[in-house]
């Protein structure tokens, strides 16, 4: 299916009052950032979100998104790609007051003088902080196999060991 490209910013209070609904991508030339944090490659992304007004008569634009990067698996240090999946709750926000008196489920997000919010930016964050500070490959499709990995548990038998400085106290008393 052709995805259609959805706008990188939007004005979040114009779309409630219309209960805009969003489903497209954005292109990967349009995340500099994410490229950046990838290990070379990222895939265009796919978004799905709406924007409403809760009971409480605050705008709401949430909806998820998923895109396909490339990391380098920290086990065996080759490149591989990983789907990463991120949800998002906003409020839009024009100064900290509000932003104080906003409910936690949502997280606040400050509008430019026009009234909008820079949506792809803010996706493009959320998929940088997603990305795991560990990458590794599934066990079953990594080059190293798990018996091969042993230095961890050496290293923890290492810090069982009495601290030599411990000893030295001891000796000193
Ligand atoms: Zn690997």
């Amino acid at each position: 299916m052709q995805l259609v490209k959805i706008p990188l910013t939007i004005d979040p209070k114009k779309a409630a009052k219309m209960r805009s609904e969003y489903f497209g991508k954005i292109e990967s030339a349009n995340l500099p950032r994410l490229l950046d944090a990838s290990a070379g490659f990222c895939s265009d992304i796919q978004v799905q979100f709406s924007c409403d007004t809760d009971e409480q008569g605050i705008v709401t634009v949430t909806g998820h998104s998923q895109a396909e990067v490339s990391l380098i698996c920290q086990r065996c240090m080759e490149e591989f790609n990983i789907t990463l999946q991120v949800e998002f709750c906003y409020s839009p926000v024009t100064d900290q007051s509000q932003e104080s008196e906003l409910p936690d489920v949502y997280d606040p997000v400050e509008v430019d003088e026009h009234g909008h919010i820079e949506i792809a930016k803010l996706i493009e964050d959320e998929f940088i902080v997603s990305i795991p500070f560990f990458p590794m490959h599934a066990v079953e499709d990594c080059s190293v196999k798990e018996q091969d990995v042993t230095v961890g548990e050496i290293d923890d038998t290492i810090e069982e060991r009495p601290n030599p400085f411990a000893v030295l106290q001891k000796l000193k008393k």
